[in-house]
């Protein structure tokens, strides 16, 4: 059985926790696919050219614990702008909607552009300080030096730089339903993700 659950959304507006929780209450399988973009900024930070280094991206890349820094993030915006990187990470991103057992993939541009054929399609929005807020908690918790003001500033340039590219830009697909997490606690946000899903798989 194929299902494919589609995540988008800005940066920080609690995607990649909905989509675990989603994913394991259907059973699904479930691909963070800015993990990839990270992975592929993180070797550009290191030394190499972006469509190489996306081009030969390697499973143990995906599991380097560097990949949640500030730095790492704009990286991997910057090399996401380029059309060739993204082209280098098509076919394994739908490979992975398209597996048997059902998928869950979130990031920027699944329900437009890896998987506009996405059984159910969810946008993911929360305000920029309450994104910057939540962001904030998660870095400083890791012990990363990082401020306030500094978290807000690096969401906004990251989502502006994702929204305006030309190549695969962020943004909802027309048939998504958006949920504003703004005023949800993330088990308010998971509650309305899996009922949207649910009703959509029980048909099926
Ligand atoms: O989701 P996350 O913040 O880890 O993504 C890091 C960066 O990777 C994003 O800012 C975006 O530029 C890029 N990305 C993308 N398309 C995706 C997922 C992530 O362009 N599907």
């Amino acid at each position: 059985m194929m299902f494919a659950v589609a995540i988008d959304g800005p940066a920080a507006a609690g995607k990649g926790t909905l989509s675990k929780r989603v994913a394991a209450h259907f059973g699904f399988a479930h691909l963070d696919t800015g993990l990839i973009y990270r992975a592929t900024g993180a070797r550009v930070l290191g030394g190499e050219n972006p469509v190489d280094a996306a081009k030969t991206l390697r499973a143990e890349d995906l599991a380097r614990d560097d990949l949640r820094t500030t730095e790492v993030a704009q990286a991997a915006s910057k090399c996401a702008a380029i059309a060739e990187v993204r082209a280098a990470l098509v076919a394994f991103q739908k490979d992975f909607a398209a597996r048997d057992g059902g998928a869950v993939l979130d990031g920027r541009d699944i329900g437009t552009v890896i998987c506009p054929q996405a059984d159910v399609k969810l946008f993911v929005t929360a305000s920029d300080e309450i994104r910057a807020e939540r962001r904030f908690l998660e870095l400083s918790g890791k012990g990363q030096e990082v401020t306030r003001e500094g978290v807000l500033k690096d969401l906004r340039i990251r989502d502006q730089r994702d929204r305006d590219r030309e190549a695969a830009p962020l943004a909802a697909a027309a048939d998504a339903d958006l949920i504003d997490t703004s005023d949800m606690d993330i088990d308010e946000a998971v509650a309305v993700a899996i009922s949207t899903v649910g009703k959509v798989f029980r048909r099926r």
